[in-house]
């Protein structure tokens, strides 16, 4: 084994990397981590004034170097996700769109449809054209929040790489935690963009883990609700979703607590509707004890953990008040149940808080406690003036009261009452493989739509709605994904 890394001391876990002891049982066993790093990933760039930077996850990266993280862990550079692999879950003409919109075609079209209208009045066909591509922008939401630019479809490629290739691993059980911090994009629909996400990586990865895994458990605690990732298994006991986020005249505006999903989804997906200023100690209040219950009665094979950073105190567009601990506390307690863990990025804009958080969460998976003064690297002017891993919250009010959180603690446990112990799902022992190249580009679009809940008539039970992720199942994914990776030097 490499030696401990010099930057690395503390006494709270041993430099060997032993694990947390579990409610189950006391182990020492040292997690096996692999972490997905696409080293071209900080180069990508939403555009000016845009505060989704993808810069953050090399900043990130560059910190995990330096304490010397990479030593104790398997880095791996993904392999960038197919347009089938894609489809999986996306619809075809989403894809199509994303893989070929580039900032030069968009130019292109907007000047054809100009000189269009100036010599014809609009019959022209480079006018049709123009016409068919900004509806197809509108279509899907691209241009303002997810704008097109240069090497959009790359970013998403390496984003859901990471994440698919994070679950292959899990899968094949070569890693008891995977992480990638450039996925984590919760955000994304099966036909259109939204809030800064493009593809949705994580429901990809799960549909991944699903090929092996009966029961997969998706917590999510970016400041916004995990809305993506929950409409995609709304239907489903085979997924449960639990999502803590502000909800109130805040993006994306679902997460309502009576949301809990719908047919054999119901009470399989949960949502923590929280106000400004939540703190560490009123996150763990309710993370520690609905997670456990969770983690008890549905009994998952596998946990996909978000890990948003724009829950931090001091984030650019959100409103909590987390240190980097107490972020990290709801991986150090999911880890300690000795489940295949998967561990992704999400929002975060106060980009040097992201990357310390990331940075301490990498430290935190892999058993260490790293120390708190920063070590040189690439980008230490950004960590002044105080050089630290970790920031202090802020002075602001908590808009959480002690009597709302024992509500919200009490009406969300009664929620899982109401779940049978351990859903008994059919699976297969093994998925069917895939025998010829066609049927991977098999067309999600052609198959049942899902039925979603449109809110109306909570109470009503309709037990005939099929899992919208059953489909989305029998696919294998590309030759490649046998090895989930390529070696990559960090
Ligand atoms: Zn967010």
């Amino acid at each position: 084994m490499p030696a401990s890394p010099s930057a690395v001391g503390g006494d709270a876990y041993s430099a060997s990397g032993s694990s947390l002891p579990s409610p189950a049982a006391l182990d020492a066993r040292k997690r096996r981590v692999t972490y997905f790093y696409e080293p071209s990933i900080g180069d990508y760039y939403y555009g000016q004034g845009h505060p989704m930077k993808p810069h953050r996850i090399r900043m990130a990266h560059n910190l995990v170097v330096h304490y010397s993280l990479h030593r104790l862990m398997e880095i791996c550079r993904p392999f960038p996700a197919s347009a089938a692999d894609i489809r999986r879950f996306h619809s075809e003409d989403y894809v199509d769109f994303l893989a070929s919109v580039t900032p030069q075609v968009l130019a292109a079209s907007a000047s054809a449809s100009a000189s269009a209208v100036n010599v014809a009045h609009g019959g022209g066909a480079s006018h049709q054209y123009e016409s068919s591509y900004a509806r197809q922008l509108r279509r899907f939401n691209v241009g303002e929040d997810c704008p097109v630019f240069e090497g959009l479809f790359e970013f998403c490629q390496a984003s859901a790489g990471g994440s698919i290739g994070a679950a292959v691993k899990l899968n094949r059980g070569d890693a008891d935690i995977a992480i990638n911090w450039a996925g984590g994009l919760h955000h994304a629909k099966k036909c259109e963009a939204s809030g800064f996400c493009y593809v949705n990586d994580i429901v990809l990865g799960v549909l991944e883990l699903l090929k092996f895994h009966k029961r997969v458990l998706y917590v999510d605690i970016d400041v916004h609700h995990g809305d993506g990732v929950e409409e995609a298994f709304y239907t489903t006991d085979r997924v449960m979703t639990v999502s803590f986020h502000k909800y109130g005249d805040f993006f994306p505006g679902t997460g309502h607590i009576k949301d809990v999903g719908f047919g054999s989804g119901k009470y399989y997906a949960l949502n923590v509707p929280l106000n400004d200023g939540m703190d560490d100690e009123s996150f763990r209040g309710l993370f520690r004890p609905l997670i456990l219950k969770v983690m008890e009665i549905y009994q998952p094979e596998a946990v996909v953990l978000q890990c948003g950073a724009d829950s931090l105190a001091g984030d650019r567009l959100g409103c909590f008040n987390l240190s980097v601990r107490g972020h990290a506390d709801c991986l150090r307690f999911l880890r300690s149940f000795n489940v295949p863990l998967m561990v992704l990025g999400g929002g975060g804009y106060t980009i040097r808080n992201v990357a310390r958080c990331w940075c301490y969460e990498t430290a935190v998976a892999v058993g260490v406690e790293p120390e708190n003064k920063l070590p040189y690297n690439e980008y230490y002017e950004y960590f002044g003036p105080d050089y630290t891993l970790h920031i202090e919250p802020k002075n602001m009010e908590n808009k959480n009261s002690q009597s709302d959180l024992e509500k919200i603690r009490n009406l969300l446990l009664e929620h899982l009452s109401r779940l049978q112990h351990v859903p008994s799902v059919p699976f297969q022992d093994r998925p069917p493989k895939t025998e010829s190249p066609e049927e991977e580009d098999d067309d999600m679009d052609r198959r049942p739509q899902c039925q979603l809940w449109n809110g109306v008539g909570y109470d009503s039970e309709q037990e005939d709605v099929k899992p919208c992720c059953g489909d989305m199942m029998e696919n294998d994914s590309a030759d490649h994904r046998k090895n989930g990776s390529m070696a990559v030097s960090p």
